[in-house]
């Protein structure tokens, strides 16, 4: 069986990069799988540990680490987050497109190791917009609102490190666009071979 695709989608805090995923994911023709994360972060109202992320401690992520069982991993305002290797693997095996929804420094590992990885990185329509949408989520004091706002600033400076850059003014256009990409790589990955 032909390997799945291994995409990665970035974007800074409150893009919309979990809805763009939903929208992704109804689509059974695209055959993607989302690779869980595991993060030190705490949980937020109405996540689901196994679902959302594998939520762990600082030890057990600093052990998954040095025992090479990561992909990929980062710290983000604080926490640590992290790809763990093993489903990536087995999912891709199955032919499975693989999407991994992570921050920059995570990225740049994954082209490092993975080079024909297919990077996207959505963009809010303004930073003003980007800051309302933080703000609505009301979820988090203040302080952290303002070190994801500082986060988000440098990463959108680093979207050249990316192949495709999409703009999230729209979900149903920003979600067809990459369903368009990721079509288009499938196919291109099936044709080398
Ligand atoms: P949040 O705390 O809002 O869920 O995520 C914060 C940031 O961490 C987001 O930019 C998200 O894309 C990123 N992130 C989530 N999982 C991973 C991961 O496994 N690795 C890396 N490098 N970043 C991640």
């Amino acid at each position: 069986m032909k390997q799945g695709l291994l995409i990665v989608l970035s974007g800074p805090s409150g893009v919309g990069k979990g809805t763009v995923l939903k929208e992704l994911m109804k689509d059974e023709s695209l055959k993607l799988s989302y690779s869980i994360s595991m993060t030190t972060r705490k949980m937020r109202e109405g996540e689901v540990n196994g679902e959302n992320y594998y939520f762990v401690s600082r030890e057990e992520f600093e052990k998954a680490v040095d025992e090479g069982k990561m992909l990929e991993h980062a710290e983000f305002v604080g926490n640590y987050y992290g790809t763990p290797l093993d489903e990536v693997v087995k999912l891709r095996k199955e032919g499975r497109n693989v999407i991994l929804e992570i921050e920059v420094q995570g990225c740049k590992q994954v082209q490092e190791k993975v080079p024909d990885v297919l990077t996207i990185f959505l963009v809010p329509p303004s930073m003003e917009e980007l800051e309302k949408r933080i703000r609505g989520r009301k979820t988090e004091p203040e302080e952290i609102i303002q070190e994801r706002l500082a986060k988000a600033e440098r990463e959108m400076k680093m979207m050249d490190q990316y192949k495709y850059v999409i703009c999230n003014d729209d979900v149903k256009l920003a979600t067809d666009i990459i369903s368009v990409i990721i079509k288009r790589h499938v196919e291109k990955m099936n044709e080398a071979e």
